[in-house]
């Protein structure tokens, strides 16, 4: 067992540390209050090699893997989450693409995505099918050459800004299984019939973007479906189960961040003539905060690592989301009160955290969705 990344894995993390802490601080706080999404900025990281490292370099990709991603968005998220999310989500539905498309799929659309000339999402939830992703109602009937889709989804990120997205839809309502009767189907922006309005103030990654989209008549030839017809809702558990160690990442990228930050004030804010971190109730803070960030890690690391090796664990990704996004949500509470009445403000960067950290434990499955995975996987 080496716990040591290699001397490729810690280029990479000095490196996205670098981007970030370069270009993040300027904008980070406008792009938080004014809801922007900064365009710009994931050029400037496609440029850099950041936007689809994890995918084949025949797309533009470094044919790197799920760990390398995951520095990534571990060093983003420390500098700011709502940016990080932007350049992490700006490939959401790539790995579909990337798992069930065919040469031609991947090429088409992987390539633009790597170059930073165009973002993509993916779009599951619905107005009444969230957690229950075997109730989605939205439509994909065949007529000619062509499918017809119909339907709404919900809290779409990169809704009014993606070219394309992956759609899972209802193709077989007839199929006794509830797992056998959807598909995933590419849907590019400007087809007519496709409106997306975006959904204005969330509690955090307010730099993200986020929208309800709507589909009426939307025409797309048959050959946009991804993967096999039936098989969506399989694809898309599989799907979850690498995006999830991502987000796990940003997780314990938000953890170490706030933490940072509290570290910080305590050692110059004084009180009672000495400063904050010299008090033992301030120090056992920092050292609870320190140990959960760890462990998280781990189980992150862990998680990528064995996905990387063709051995995904289902379980140990569910543990290292659930347990990230708790560690995220405590760390960033503790750290918050570690900076008193200044940490209620907007001017201090701790109280934009506390916001982010929160979505860490909703999207992607949410944390009780995590833990019904891996209690199944006790018990099976
Ligand atoms: C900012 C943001 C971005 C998002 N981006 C995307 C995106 O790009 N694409 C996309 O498709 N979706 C996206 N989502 C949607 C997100 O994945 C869902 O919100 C999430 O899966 C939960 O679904 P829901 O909101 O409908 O909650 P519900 O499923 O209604 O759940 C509500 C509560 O009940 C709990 N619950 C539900 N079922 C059970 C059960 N069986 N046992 C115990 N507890 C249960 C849940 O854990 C939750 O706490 C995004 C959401 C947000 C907030």
């Amino acid at each position: 067992m080496d716990f040591d990344l290699t001397k490729d894995q810690q280029d990479i993390k000095k490196a996205a540390r670098e981007f970030a802490e370069g270009e993040f601080p300027e904008i980070a706080q406008v792009c938080d209050w004014e809801e922007k999404y900064p365009r710009d900025l994931v050029r400037k990281a496609a440029d850099l090699g950041f936007i689809g490292i994890n995918l084949a370099e025949e797309y533009g990709g470094s044919g790197y893997g799920c760990l390398e991603k995951c520095l990534i968005a571990e060093e983003f998220w420390r500098v700011d989450p709502g940016l990080g999310s932007v350049l992490v989500s700006a490939t959401f539905g790539a790995d579909m693409i990337d798992l069930y498309g065919t040469h031609e799929q991947k090429k088409k659309y992987l390539t633009p995505l790597t170059k930073g000339e165009a973002v993509m999402g993916s779009a599951i939830t619905e107005p009444n099918a969230g957690s229950d992703v075997s109730s989605i109602a939205a439509t994909a009937i065949k007529d000619g050459a062509d499918y017809v889709i119909n339907g709404n989804k919900m809290f779409i990120t990169n809704g009014t800004v993606g070219s394309y997205f992956a759609v899972i839809c209802l193709t077989h309502p007839e199929d006794s299984s509830r797992h056998r009767r959807h598909s995933v189907i590419l849907v590019e922006s400007d087809r007519k019939g496709f409106e997306a309005t975006k959904l204005h103030h969330k509690l955090g990654i307010r730099a993200s973007d986020t929208a309800e989209l709507y589909f009426k008549d939307v025409r797309v030839p048959q050959d946009h479906l991804i993967g096999k017809e039936g098989n969506g809702f399989y694809q898309f558990m599989e799907f979850f189960n690498k995006t999830r160690i991502h987000v796990a990442a940003e997780g314990v990228g938000i953890a170490q961040g706030a933490m940072e930050m509290a570290i910080k004030h305590a050692k110059s804010r004084e009180q009672f003539g000495k400063t904050l971190s010299s008090f033992q109730a301030i120090q056992f803070k920092l050292a609870e905060m320190a140990t959960r960030i760890q462990a998280a890690r781990n189980l992150v690391y862990e998680a990528a690592f064995r996905a990387d090796k063709g051995k995904p664990d289902h379980r140990l990704t569910a543990m290292a989301k659930w347990y990230a996004g708790e560690t995220a949500v405590r760390v960033a509470d503790e750290a918050l009160q570690i900076h008193g009445g200044y940490g209620f403000f907007g001017e201090y960067n701790i109280e934009r955290f506390y916001r982010d950290a929160k979505i860490i434990e909703i999207y992607e499955g949410t944390k009780e969705i995590e833990k019904i995975i891996i209690s199944r996987a006790l018990l099976s």
